[in-house]
């Protein structure tokens, strides 16, 4: 409240009492400016005419600061000004004009309104500067996350890639003494025929059986190891060549078994050729070997889902238990013993490995006793 003359600042508090509100009293526009400088307002109550400083130009000097370029004035002055001087009023901000004498329920009701407004604007002002500190902490937080995650990848490639090398170094060694052994155990019986009879003979062939599977089992851990290592090369692959060359190799197998083999229409798609190879590999051998008896018939085939080709690998074999359809695909994990079937349980986990470094699926459907079908998918776009 503003006004020079002590008994109108008087006026002013005994109508606006009822609101309870914090009132503040200025005598003239300077000491105003004063109060402005320490005091938050809801609103200015303001005489126009003053000696010294008048109210417009208090109002001038208000709206300068950047505190108060927005605090409600409402100015009180007498009847009989002219229409130019409210215009004066209006043009320095402000935002009512009150001829005196007013009605004390106009001012109060006008006031109770600005004063509200500046409750609900603080109110929203709180809330907004809550809310960018709450995001600058969530940016905060997210980046910090971002980082520590792209550190852990960058740790994660690089033990990957320690793994793979020491893979291939330790298989590289353990393959050199390996040979030497069943070299040796070769020419000892070559140099000397008969040396091993009866039981030193079966000793002799589980040497050499255990010798070729070590080497078997090193290569698969070598593959498994290298899928996934560096950078994908894709090229595009004709597989209904890969699949000829792979029947190709495994014709003695298939000539053994009595199989029959068909091959469906197959794509030309981007993929990294010698992985495919090994996932057709491994199924189609798999699909020959867990047969038993004669009549063994295995179906490659493809279907163009659109997003990706779906290859399936259907055979009439020994089927797998629903429970297993899951773990066959883990590292080691085999249904029998190894003298029911070779292996070591690396093949199905190439596959997984193989389709999804490709960006697709691997699954299987079965019935115990009447065979089973492998499906992978291979996204067209690679
Ligand atoms: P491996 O063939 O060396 O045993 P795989 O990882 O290729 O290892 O297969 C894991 C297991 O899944 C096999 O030991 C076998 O029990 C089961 N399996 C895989 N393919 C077939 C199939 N076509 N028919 C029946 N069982 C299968």
């Amino acid at each position: 409240m503003v006004d020079d003359e002590p008994k109108n600042l008087l006026a002013l508090e005994a109508v606006l009492e009822s609101l309870d509100l914090d009132l503040i009293r200025a005598h003239s526009g300077t000491e105003a400016l004063r109060c402005l400088l320490k005091d938050d307002v809801a609103v200015i109550l303001m005489d126009v005419q003053m000696p010294g400083m008048d109210g417009f130009e208090t109002a001038a000097l208000i709206r300068t600061r950047e505190k108060n370029r927005n605090s409600p004035i409402i100015f009180l002055t007498a009847v009989g000004k002219t229409e130019t001087e409210m215009f004066r009023g209006y043009e320095v901000g402000a935002v009512d004009y009150l001829l005196k004498p007013f009605s004390p329920e106009i001012l109060r009701s006008k006031v109770r309104v600005l004063v509200e407004l500046k409750q609900k604007s603080d109110e929203i002002e709180f809330l907004n500067q809550r809310l960018k500190e709450a995001n600058a902490d969530l940016e905060r937080r997210v980046h910090e996350r971002t980082a520590s995650l792209e550190e852990r990848s960058k740790d994660l490639d690089r033990s990957n890639q320690e793994l793979a090398q020491f893979a291939a170094v330790a298989s590289h060694d353990l393959q050199e003494p390996l040979r030497t052994l069943s070299t040796y155990l070769q020419l000892l019986e070559k140099n000397s025929p008969g040396i091993f009879k009866d039981e030193s003979r079966q000793f002799f062939e589980i040497v050499l059986d255990s010798a070729k599977r070590m080497h078997q089992l090193i290569n698969d851990l070598l593959s498994f190891s290298q899928v996934g290592g560096g950078e994908r090369r894709l090229e595009k692959v004709d597989c209904a060549l890969l699949v000829n060359k792979i029947l190709a190799e495994l014709k003695e197998l298939i000539e053994e078994k009595g199989a029959t083999i068909s091959v469906g229409v197959m794509p030309a798609l981007p993929a990294e050729p010698i992985l495919l190879t090994q996932v057709f590999q491994n199924l189609i051998g798999n699909a020959l070997k867990f047969h038993s008896g004669p009549g063994a018939k295995v179906e490659v085939s493809a279907e163009d889902r659109g997003y990706a080709w779906v290859f399936k690998i259907k055979d009439n074999g020994i089927g797998i238990d629903a429970e297993h359809f899951d773990t066959i695909f883990k590292l080691f994990k085999r249904l029998h013993s190894r003298d029911e079937y070779s292996g070591n349980g690396l093949g199905l986990s190439i596959c997984k490995k193989v389709v999804e470094r490709h960006g697709g699926e691997i699954w299987v459907e079965s019935t115990p006793g009447l065979g089973s079908t492998f499906y992978f998918s291979i996204p067209c776009k690679g």
